[in-house]
């Protein structure tokens, strides 16, 4: 089996992991990263679903235009851990992605490598044996569009989880300006989040969606859309 050593879904489930040996098209995509060549026996490829393009648990999914975005950008990003950006240091780099179709879902999986240091082997253990199940993206965007009315959500009537007319209100991620980074959270995380992201400070801090929306509404200044722009990190 090639290409595809450990795969996530959406809720955090192990979908089925393969240990792969590289071949010479994937060691040489992950050489493009490295200072010196490295040996295949150096590293750990992992392939793993980041997000996709159905609605998630808080009511929110990218549209596929945004998925392919993604795709893109998060070539040459770090892995982390619990996305952590401001207190470790990375723990692989994604040095290739695909969008993986299965029906009607849509879904951006990257392969990730990862050294064979003895600082990792603990991390590598915990991935291969199905403790480290679930991963999540760490982004940037800018257009939360209401599905109801098409607008902006922060500035409709509409809440995202809400019933209008027999439609439960979602808000999709248009607009995506950046990837940060892809993590690797522990089995039990609650998956999604909203977080009030300070550039200057690295502060975060976890909102329920609903409190986000309220907050954003009246303007103050920790609600989720800096005026930055781009100030919205949502978490998957
Ligand atoms: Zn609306």
């Amino acid at each position: 089996m090639n290409g595809e050593s450990c795969v996530y879904r959406r809720g955090g489930a192990l979908l089925g992991m393969v240990r792969e040996r590289p071949e010479e098209a994937t060691a040489n995509a992950v050489n493009r990263y490295a200072l010196r060549p490295l040996a295949p026996e150096e590293y750990e490829v992992f392939s793993l679903d980041l997000c996709h393009n159905q609605v998630d648990r808080h009511h929110s999914r990218f549209p596929d235009e945004e998925l392919e975005r993604i795709n893109e950008l998060v070539v040459g990003r770090p892995l982390m851990e619990r996305h952590d950006v401001g207190g470790s240091l990375p723990r692989g780099t994604f040095f290739q992605s695909r969008l993986h179709r299965d029906g009607e879902r849509v879904s951006v999986r990257p392969d990730v490598y990862v050294l064979r240091t003895g600082e990792n082997a603990g991390f590598i253990l915990n991935i291969e044996g199905g403790v480290y199940r679930e991963t999540s993206i760490g982004f940037a965007f800018r257009l939360p569009e209401c599905s109801v009315c098409g607008r902006d959500i922060r500035r409709c009537e509409h809440v995202p989880g809400r019933t209008y007319e027999g439609e439960t209100c979602h808000y999709l991620m248009r607009e995506v300006v950046d990837v940060i980074e892809g993590s690797v959270v522990a089995s039990g995380s609650q998956g999604t989040h909203f977080v009030a992201w300070d550039a200057g400070e690295n502060v975060a801090r976890g909102l329920d969606p609903a409190e986000a929306f309220a907050l954003a509404r009246r303007g103050w200044p920790a609600h989720p859309w800096t005026a930055r722009g781009a100030g919205l990190w949502a978490r998957e």
